[in-house]
């Protein structure tokens, strides 16, 4: 008897400490920041270390995070998935045919989490180095059948106005055909006579195009303004690469800045806040096989995630959640190269017996570096002779393909604050927007 009422007592009691718990971690857990490194897999992070210190020493902001998981990234019907189908796994939890923006198998739209944390008073945001219409961003407010309508994209972020901080490139899919871009003179992509910037400013947005605008609107957020909603629009196309920001026409800041201004501005709600950023040209870089190029957005983007955990720290009942949705180019670290290596050194081919390079790549157009350099999606990239220590220099690959290829292996994901311990183990994406959504207590 007496030993059954003990037992009892450690029962009740045991569900009183799970219970209060659970209601102090909903309680808690009021914001998240989700870092999407594109194309950022496991050796993208470890090639950014060495690059940083040597291959003992180096240490990122993610090296801090406490809570670490491997993540499978195929999508509903491909081995190796795209970003589109991959986003949409993170951003909605459930996974999708390749291509597929917010939307299921049957193309019927899925609630994002960041359409929940909306709905349920929070600010929310989206940060990135492409376009602010690409696949990462798009799949968190947007619901297409074909990532590649932009146009559509664009139109259904305007025609809602709810995104209270949209921050990237892309100023393209906003102005009409009819017009042309005041940075680089090129038309505007839309045929259907929208003028989306005039629009967006109607609906209630501060637009601003460049780095003094940003400046500007930076110094009044840290003086206590009110900014009301942001659509910053940094590029025509995808925002310039950091090894060159220096030279962007109109000036742009960089994905700290971005994401530093983005954290200012949202956390003022008491509510709380969902922000995705994305380190969106780690893949561009890695399709191009300019590993030199891919390391120092891997590395802009670190430093994006260390604010993002030094914010969690400080202000409490924030989760931080970072992965990437693929691996691209199926970068490796190859021969035996001496520990202290670091810098510049790793990306020469003359490091090894043989002339073999220390980072190579699966596929791309490394393979035969004669060929002109690939224009477009990827990014304009100088001709001429470069030497390996240039940012713009092609590593080898071992395959000749126009573009890298995405791969299939599984990518990290690494998590701190509060609700992070949920991430750990081997995991789908996909499952990385439950625990979000879990954490924030959304339905
Ligand atoms: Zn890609």
């Amino acid at each position: 008897m007496r030993k059954q009422q003990y037992f009892g007592f450690v029962l009740m009691a045991a569900m009183a400490v799970s219970g209060l718990g659970c209601a102090m971690q909903q309680a808690e857990t009021r914001s998240a920041i989700f870092f999407i490194g594109d194309g950022m897999g496991l050796a993208q992070v470890t090639a950014a270390r060495i690059y940083e210190g040597n291959a003992r020493d180096g240490r990122l902001a993610l090296d801090d995070f406490e809570n670490v998981a491997l993540v499978r990234t195929h999508s509903a019907n491909r081995m190796v998935t795209d970003s589109a189908a991959a986003a949409t796994a993170l951003a909605t939890g459930v996974k999708t045919l390749s291509g597929r923006v917010g939307m299921d198998v049957e193309a019927n739209a899925l609630e994002t989490i960041l359409e929940k944390a909306k709905r349920a008073g929070k600010s929310v945001g989206v940060v990135s180095t492409t376009s602010v219409s690409h696949a990462t961003p798009a799949c968190f407010y947007a619901h297409v059948p074909e990532r590649h309508d932009e146009l559509g994209i664009c139109a259904q972020l305007i025609d809602r106005a709810d995104v209270d901080v949209v921050m990237g490139g892309g100023r393209e899919y906003f102005i009409p055909d009819s017009e042309t871009d005041g940075e680089t003179g090129r038309p505007g992509s839309r045929s259907d006579g929208r003028d989306l910037i005039a629009e967006a400013k109607a609906a209630g947005y501060r637009v601003i195009h460049n780095q003094a605008e940003f400046d500007t609107l930076s110094g009044e957020v840290q003086a206590g303004g009110e900014p009301g909603m942001i659509l910053a629009l940094f590029d025509y196309g995808m925002m310039t690469y950091e090894y060159e920001r220096a030279d962007d026409a109109w000036g742009e800041p960089s994905l700290s800045e971005m994401a530093a201004l983005a954290i200012d501005v949202l956390s003022r709600n008491p509510k709380g806040f969902f922000l995705m950023v994305e380190g969106g040209r780690i893949d561009h870089a890695c399709h191009s096989n300019i590993a030199h190029a891919a390391i120092l957005e891997m590395l802009e983007f670190d430093r994006a995630i260390g604010l993002g955990a030094e914010f969690a720290r400080e202000n409490g009942g924030t989760l931080i959640v970072v992965t990437a949705d693929h691996e691209t180019g199926g970068l490796a670290i190859n021969g035996y190269p001496a520990l202290e290596l670091s810098g510049e050194a790793i990306f020469s081919d003359q490091s090894l017996p043989g002339g073999g390079g220390i980072l190579t790549f699966a596929t791309g157009p490394g393979f035969d570096r004669t060929q002109p350099y690939i224009e477009g999606e990827n990014g304009k990239l100088p001709e001429g002779e470069l030497t390996p220590a240039s940012p713009a220099y092609r590593s080898p690959s071992g395959r000749h393909w126009r573009s890298a290829s995405h791969t299939g292996v599984d990518v990290g994901a690494w998590a701190t604050g509060a609700g992070s311990e949920a991430v750990h183990g081997t995991m789908e994406n996909n499952e990385l927007a439950h625990i979000i959504i879990g954490a924030l207590g959304l339905d």
